[in-house]
């Protein structure tokens, strides 16, 4: 039936009596058109990635396209119904709000002087480089001051922090020291016990992975039984089988787990589905990244580090353009300003400065 939504018109013609909605379904299904078309680019390789994202406006649209799936949404009250567009972006239609916004509304972009593209560009490296990009690259192939990617490279790490959804089935739990070797280090840098299990040089660090699933890595305080027990009962649900190494500080497993210990032996190393190698094999990544790469990085940014690290690990069965995407989803509600990030870390700041 035609008749609730439609009229005869003087000439006898049908016009439709909800026009607004007719046109809003013209406008949903080109805005859905132009979405598949913009998120279905093939990014993976960086000619492409150039040649699409050639300026301003097309990065804008992109994010916008991302953002939101059907129209601009007002970040302030949530209003869709009718949004103005403005010179500079838009502005709300709810008279009890009315306010203007852009895209970049609470992402890691807002206030920053730096062209979206470039933001774009450094994103990308960041996620499909297999050991990430220091600031000092990044500098150069911008032609940015170190200072301005340093920040960049720190907004763009906390955005990638992963969702908290507990680890289950097969678990490896292990953690493992990050910091300066002793051994390479000026005599006069030199502190006394920094080799192995020691915390006067370097942060301790927890780190558990799903068998073939999600791996998640925090910074601790140190590796007693506490620390270690509070941090992964956090992450791991009860009833997983969590394997780990024989350190006591793990012992407190037997209650929730069924708990595995594995002898660091050689020969009991690999014992079928008993062992941590999927961990380790991480280790061996963050460590090579982390002293090739970024050379020396604080004990203040490093759980920023673990967050890029483990982004990569995470997601890298997908490709160069999904993981783009999924990075610049995470980069639109995360915001973390200067200010804030300096009163973290003063000090520290301007030693990563020369890393
Ligand atoms: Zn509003």
């Amino acid at each position: 039936m035609e008749e609730s939504s439609s009229a005869l018109g003087s000439s006898g013609k049908v016009i439709p009596m909800r026009i607004t909605r007719t046109a809003q379904s013209v406008v949903n299904v080109k805005l859905q058109a132009d979405r598949d078309k913009a998120l279905g680019q093939d990014l993976n390789s960086l000619t492409n990635f150039f040649d699409y994202f050639k300026d301003e406006t097309v990065c804008f649209k992109f994010l916008e396209l991302l953002r939101w799936s059907n129209g601009p949404v007002c970040p302030f009250c949530g209003y869709t119904e009718k949004i103005y567009r403005t010179a500079k972006g838009y502005k709300c239609a709810n008279k009890a709000c009315g306010k203007k916004f852009t895209v970049l509304h609470d992402s890691v972009f807002e206030h920053s002087k730096l062209p979206l593209r470039y933001w774009f560009v450094a994103l990308y490296l960041c996620v499909n480089d297999t050991y990430g990009i220091n600031s000092s690259q990044l500098a150069r192939y911008l032609n940015i001051t170190q200072k301005s990617a340093w920040f960049m490279m720190h907004r763009i790490r906390e955005a990638l922090i992963e969702n908290n959804a507990p680890l289950f089935g097969i678990v490896e739990a292990d953690e493992t020291y990050v910091g300066g070797r002793s051994k390479n280090k000026h005599a006069k840098k030199k502190k006394k016990n920094t080799q192995g299990r020691s915390l006067v040089d370097k942060v301790p660090v927890l780190g558990m992975v799903e068998r073939e699933g999600r791996l998640v890595a925090v910074t601790v305080n140190n590796a007693q039984q506490e620390t270690l027990k509070k941090s992964i009962t956090r992450v791991v649900e009860q009833g997983a089988m969590l394997i780990t190494d024989e350190l006591k500080s793990y012992h407190f497993a037997r209650e929730n787990y069924y708990h595995v210990t594995m002898k660091h032996r050689k020969e009991q190393y690999v014992n079928d589905e008993f062992h941590t190698n999927t961990i380790e094999g991480f280790w061996g990544l963050l460590k090579r990244g982390l002293s090739g790469t970024f050379h020396q990085v604080s004990k203040h940014y490093l759980q920023r580090y673990l967050n890029e690290f483990v982004f990569r690990y995470n997601h890298r069965k997908k490709d160069a353009t999904q993981r783009f995407l999924l990075a610049l989803h995470y980069a639109c509600f995360k915001r973390l300003s200067y200010l804030q990030l300096r009163l973290k870390g003063q000090h520290e700041a301007s030693k990563l400065l020369a890393a």
